[in-house]
């Protein structure tokens, strides 16, 4: 089974993909792995896609899909896979396209959890952190037993620059920007599949295999 899983950050994309691959056993491929085995093999393409990094430069569509390329041609893919954080642009999803045909593959869902953008406002905000030993927590989700206070060391939690309103939002708003135009792309090609994120877990989860399996 070959999917691709979409979803804004805190959308609660990471635990959906573990629980994919241990029941459908598929990779996870998210698209940071996939540049880091390349630098790390030092493959052809890994080569290039370092060299545009470490001058601070975006690494261009055909490296990345070279790489995926390669990376979807491993042993593990023989069952499928679950693609993570590629496509990322509609160029890309074209070149992905083209790429499966050419393997005889294709996709068979892109998996979309999606989460009300106030909810994730709230999940991204409430999380903190501990300068000393760097536990997280979340103040609904995962509360310390006393309030504001490291449960392993007593330290104050704090919450990173990221995580606060303001720098949230932004990046949920460019995140909503640039995904609108894939889930159009997905829709129209009858791929689509819409998860309600916002239910536990576990739910999640049941939402997603009923949808695939059927
Ligand atoms: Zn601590």
């Amino acid at each position: 089974m070959n999917l691709i899983l979409m979803g804004l950050p805190g959308a609660g994309k990471g635990t959906q993909a573990e629980k994919i691959n241990e029941k459908y056993n598929i990779p996870h491929i998210s698209t940071g792995d996939m540049f880091r085995l390349a630098i790390k093999e030092e493959t052809d393409l890994g080569k290039k896609a370092k060299a545009y990094m470490d001058q601070g430069e975006l690494v261009p569509d055909e490296v990345t899909i070279g790489i995926v390329e390669e990376r979807l041609q491993k042993e593990d893919c023989k069952n499928g896979f679950l693609l993570d954080g590629f496509p990322r642009t509609i160029a890309q999803a074209d070149a992905l396209q083209t790429l499966l045909k050419n393997m005889n593959e294709s996709i068979n869902y892109v998996l979309h959890v999606d989460v009300p953008e106030e909810n994730l406002v709230e999940r991204l905000t409430g999380r903190r952190v501990c300068p000393t030993c760097g536990a997280t927590y979340h103040v609904m989700y995962n509360p310390p037993e006393k309030e504001g206070i490291c449960d392993k060391d007593g330290s104050t939690l704090i919450q990173r620059e990221d995580d606060q309103a303001e720098t949230v939002k932004n990046r949920l708003a460019v995140n909503i920007k640039q995904t609108k135009p894939l889930l159009d792309f997905y829709q129209e090609k009858e791929l689509l599949v819409t998860i309600n994120g916002d239910q536990d877990i576990d739910q999640v989860f049941q939402d997603i295999q009923n949808r695939i399996e059927k």
